[in-house]
């Protein structure tokens, strides 16, 4: 299983995976305290494998969970957590059961002919096994924050939703200087919103700047610092005012994500997960809430052909 585990400051320990798109998702530990964990992955056997890494370091069951958000690259893996207290904001344990069946995207990734329009999507999930996944929710819930006392070093859980997901949190630990960002934050890799705002998101950002972090793990990709949260800030930015542009010149929104020059972030990994700001963006112009119901099926059939398409150009 690729992933490895780094030392990001006293007792505090990342677990990356190379990114390679769809679901692979980074991990944190703290070693103290019981053992707090952050986020898990999205199966068993790279959960499993996870937690070996963070047994090298804590021998002991680690005490504590924290989930991010409820996407199920960030929590499928909850039920190895035996014991454990799962903390998490309401809104990502109430998402979190709402969300898809483990089985059906098993199913999907299985079947032969692949389903039309989804085909890279299905082919990305054939990475996972999804058997034996129980969605496990937290139970220690919160509102704005929950602060934890790891043998005197504070941990706080910080709600910064609806950004990325409703339930966004991020986990900040003052004394290290470590944020995890969860999926507010990416690395050198796209973006994308599912509900939430980009005025929410903008803000999760900032308070992220505040914190003065020296090292911030995001949810995809490699480590960075502050100067890779400004990134993504920029990257939104950039993709809002775009999407503006092309809006007030009734441009429709997947004539806009072929349009948009993407410029430094069409080496960022997935670039046509464009279509999914762009669309949140519109759908803010037109003055729809931010929790309007999606449909991800759509959005992902939509994702494959901009991503047909920009391979396309590139190769003429
Ligand atoms: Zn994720």
């Amino acid at each position: 299983m690729e992933m490895e585990l780094t030392l990001l400051a006293k007792d505090v320990y990342a677990c990356l995976q190379p990114e390679r798109g769809l679901g692979w998702s980074n991990s944190g530990f703290v070693a103290r305290g019981g053992g707090l964990v952050v986020d898990t992955f999205w199966d068993l056997p790279r959960t499993r494998a996870m937690l070996d890494l963070y047994a090298g370091v804590h021998p002991a069951a680690p005490r504590r969970l924290v989930n991010t958000h409820h996407n199920g690259d960030h929590c499928w893996g909850n039920q190895l957590l035996e014991g454990a207290e799962i903390i998490g904001h309401r809104l990502c344990a109430e998402a979190m059961q709402k969300d898809i069946a483990p089985e059906l995207l098993q199913q999907m990734a299985r079947m032969e002919p692949l389903l039309e329009g989804m085909e890279h999507f299905a082919k990305a999930l054939r990475d996972y096994d999804f058997t034996g996944v129980r969605i496990t929710p937290p139970s220690t819930l919160f509102e704005q924050r929950f602060d934890i006392d790891l043998d005197g070093v504070a941990a706080e859980v910080l709600y910064v939703g609806p950004a990325h997901t409703i339930g966004d949190s991020i986990v900040h630990l003052p004394e290290s200087h470590v944020v995890f960002g969860g999926d507010v934050m990416w690395n050198h890799c796209t973006p994308l919103g599912w509900e939430g705002s980009y005025a929410r998101w903008f803000e999760a950002l900032d308070r992220i700047i505040a914190l003065k972090p020296e090292v911030v793990v995001p949810g995809h990709g490699p480590l960075t610092d502050v100067d890779g949260v400004r990134e993504v800030r920029a990257y939104f930015e950039y993709v809002l005012a775009e999407s503006r542009r092309f809006y007030e010149q009734e441009v429709s929104e997947i004539d806009a994500a072929r349009r948009i020059d993407l410029g430094p972030y069409a080496d960022w990994t997935e670039p046509e997960r464009l279509i999914f700001n762009v669309r949140r963006a519109y759908r803010e112009f037109r003055g729809e809430p931010f929790d309007v119901p999606l449909d991800a099926i759509a959005l992902l059939r939509e994702a494959t052909g901009l991503a047909a398409y920009f391979q396309a150009r590139r190769e003429s």
